[in-house]
């Protein structure tokens, strides 16, 4: 190892300060002073670098994000590939969805700055409109969309389990997209979705993946049906 890359290896991702001591690190091994552990990109959750942009007053994005925004029609592609994953799986979501893409600030003021998405329930004449925050990474934005149509699934269906197995079915769905895309943005949040310690989501998520691991996903999908 050459003096460059023992400073690059050592040195905060968005001061470049040498990192002596204290140093903080996220899902991709990227390291950071205390001062820069707050900047984390709005969309995949890396700490966003020097190359940053922020997009919309008080998000930012990191290099890669940035430069992984989808236009219109790939946002559809994704919505596509998703719906079509599904249906191969014994998951097909039957009805028509309305995407509305919304800021971070827009998502805290309609919802809550904890989520990415939401389904508005029930559905509008011209479907069901999902909610999702805009400037999303394509990997990112197919984990929020994944976890959306799951819940369109399910009351299309007329399944209404505890919040736990609801959400949690909805993060097994994440997973699932998340590993057949496997890009290392997709690989990241797993990462996130396996160190999450909320008893709904988190908990809910590992639960639901152990059913899968061990009797398979046409096995979760009759356990789901279970709760109509
Ligand atoms: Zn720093
Ligand atoms: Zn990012
Ligand atoms: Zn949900």
């Amino acid at each position: 190892m050459n003096l460059r890359s023992l400073l690059t290896n050592h040195s905060c991702n968005v001061c470049g300060k040498i990192l002596l001591g204290i140093a903080y690190q996220d899902w991709s091994g990227n390291r950071v002073c205390k001062e820069h552990n707050k900047c984390f990109c709005s969309s995949c959750g890396r700490y966003y670098g020097a190359k940053a942009t922020e997009i919309v007053s008080g998000e930012w994005l990191c290099e890669n994000c940035k430069n992984n925004l989808p236009d219109k029609a790939g946002v559809e592609k994704t919505v596509s590939y998703i719906r079509t994953f599904y249906k191969q799986h014994g998951l097909e979501v039957q009805s028509h969805v309305v995407l509305k893409g919304v800021t971070a600030a827009q998502m805290a003021r309609l919802y809550s700055s904890d989520v990415r998405g939401y389904v508005e329930l029930p559905p509008s004449s011209d479907g069901y409109h999902i909610i999702v925050r805009r400037y999303l990474a394509r990997a990112v934005l197919a984990m929020v969309l994944s976890h959306e149509l799951l819940h369109v699934w399910q009351y299309e269906h007329h399944i209404y389990p505890p919040a736990a197995i609801c959400e949690g079915f909805c993060n097994l769905g994440s997973y699932l997209i998340m590993q057949s895309i496997h890009t290392p943005t997709a690989m990241g949040q797993i990462e996130l979705l396996n160190g999450d310690t909320d008893p709904i989501y988190g908990e809910g998520f590992r639960t639901m993946r152990t059913m899968y691991e061990q009797n398979g996903l046409p096995a979760v999908i009759a356990y789901m049906k279970s709760f109509r």
